[in-house]
């Protein structure tokens, strides 16, 4: 079947990608503007437009490439029975915002298959999408984040990047997207031989700021390998919008998300339930919406420091003695449970910060003993791991000033830090004779039960992905 997408739009094409369908794209060239505005004067309807010009778009590449099926789509905004274009300038766009803040628009999505020339399947999603009040300043300042980005947009806006300017959206993602992939697999499975195509699965890391997380990297590269249907973005979600946002983007068809820094702890508030080890971290990395419609709540990433232990040393015996963990920051609590639940017997507990150490302490375990910053070097002599859960010794942060001479070369020292590959504290214990492990592995295992719950099937941590991850 050689399929061509009558579109020049990243966005549909990512979709098709996402459904492991192999397509052409082609872009059409029709003169939009004038179509629409005929149209508009013989007083034709939104939905009619759209598909009017869907079907311009899929005639014009199909009568060039018979025998080929042609997929043509459009979409148009529609506020109060006027269809919004694109912002012709900033000023435009605030005029655009200010009248959709507060109310609620329709996405009228086109969508149809040709063949010889031939109209063979059309449909047409429309999406009602309620947009929060937004102030005037608020306008101000994203216009000026995002106008590079959204000037080509009907509406002005990107719902994938900014969804928290919503309140409440009823429609289908990909069909707010651009493209209704839903309805165009069915009618694709109907017409071909082959395995049937199957709709994609969707997850997302949220956090704020999100740009530098490597998740999407990994996520993007399992997916790709395993031929899975499905894909994974990142998404930007500022604290006080993160229940509403995270609520509506469940409604339009996630399957679930990763979630890191602010978010952990609200993740967890927002589950419906959560797993023993979220509940006593006290955080959630992992939301999963089940078939029953409840959203779970997990924590992996005691789960991926473990896995990445015992796969780089499995010598390692926790409960030798004691353990030695330096930060008291949301990674550190999740090591601590996870330290605990494999057998250690006691962790000394040390923190710049010692009462941030004290609360953690108090939440936890009485097995844990607090030491002040200035004592770690003290206790090195009595313990057999060393985790350092802090940020100093990553690139761009202050080194980690700890002298190992009194280590015992049995102990096993673990940097949760991956940038640098081997940090200071990992080099000085390799010298002194020491077990190593770096922290690239529990960025990666901590992905998998994710991976698993969202798209089906188990992925495998390998050279490739560390590669992936570290270029
Ligand atoms: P966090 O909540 O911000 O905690 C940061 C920790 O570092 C706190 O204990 C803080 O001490 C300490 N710290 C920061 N600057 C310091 C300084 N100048 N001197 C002494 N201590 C200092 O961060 P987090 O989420 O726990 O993450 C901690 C580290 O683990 C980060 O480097 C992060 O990239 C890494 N991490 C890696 C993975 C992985 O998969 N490999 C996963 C999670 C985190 P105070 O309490 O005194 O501020």
């Amino acid at each position: 079947m050689d399929l061509i997408l009558a579109s020049q739009s990243i966005t549909r094409r990512r979709i098709l990608d996402a459904a492991r369908i192999d397509a052409r794209f082609m872009s059409p060239k029709i003169d939009e503007e004038n179509i629409t505005k005929s149209l508009i004067a013989d007083q034709a309807l939104p939905r009619d437009i759209a598909d009017t010009l869907a079907e311009h778009k899929a005639l014009k590449i199909s009568l060039k490439n018979l025998d080929s099926l042609v997929i043509g789509c459009d979409q148009i905004l529609v506020f109060e029975g006027e269809i919004f274009g694109k912002p012709a300038s900033p000023e435009a766009l605030k005029d655009m915002l200010s009248r959709l803040s507060g109310q609620t628009h329709r996405l009228v999505t086109a969508n149809v298959i040709y063949k010889d020339g031939k109209p063979m399947w059309r449909h047409v999603a429309i999406s009602h999408m309620s947009m929060r009040t937004i102030t005037s300043n608020e306008i101000d300042a994203y216009i000026e984040a995002h106008w590079p980005d959204v000037k080509h947009s009907a509406g002005g806006y990107h719902f994938e990047r900014t969804p928290d300017l919503f309140s409440s959206v009823r429609g289908n993602w990909f069909d707010i997207m651009g493209l209704s992939i839903d309805p165009i697999l069915r009618f694709l499975n109907q017409h071909q031989a082959g395995n049937p195509f199957q709709i994609p699965r969707l997850a997302a890391v949220l956090g704020h700021p999100i740009a530098q997380s490597k998740s999407p990297l990994m996520h993007g590269h399992w997916l790709k390998k395993n031929q899975i249907s499905g894909d994974y973005i990142a998404i930007d979600i500022p604290p006080m919008r993160f229940n509403t946002t995270v609520r509506m983007l469940f409604d339009v068809g996630f399957s679930g998300f990763n979630v890191t820094i602010p978010h952990k702890e609200q993740a967890l508030a927002f589950a419906d339930d959560m797993t023993p080890r979220a509940r006593r971290i006290g955080a959630a990395n992992t939301l999963i919406k089940r078939d029953s419609g409840k959203i779970s709540a997990d924590n992996t990433d005691g789960y991926g420091f473990m896995t990445n232990l015992a796969s780089q040393n499995s010598a390692w015996n926790p409960s030798a003695g004691p353990s030695l963990v330096l930060g008291a920051g949301g990674a550190a609590r999740a090591i601590l449970v996870a330290l605990l639940e494999a057998g250690v017997p006691k962790i000394y507990l040390c923190n710049r910060t010692r009462a941030r150490a004290e609360d953690l302490a108090a939440d936890i375990s009485d097995c844990i003993e607090v030491i002040d910053w200035e004592d770690k070097q003290g206790v090195l002599p009595d313990v057999f791991t060393v985790v350092n859960a802090t940020s100093l010794g990553m690139i761009g942060k202050p080194p980690l000033e700890i002298d190992l001479t009194n280590l015992n070369p049995d102990a096993l020292v673990t940097d949760l830090i991956y940038a640098p590959l081997e940090t200071q504290l990992l080099k000085d214990a390799r010298t002194r004779g020491c077990e190593v492990v770096s922290g690239i592995g529990m960025l990666l295992h901590q992905g998998v039960p994710g991976f698993e719950a969202w798209f089906g099937h188990r992925p495998a941590v390998d050279e490739e992905l560390e590669a992936l991850v570290l270029t």
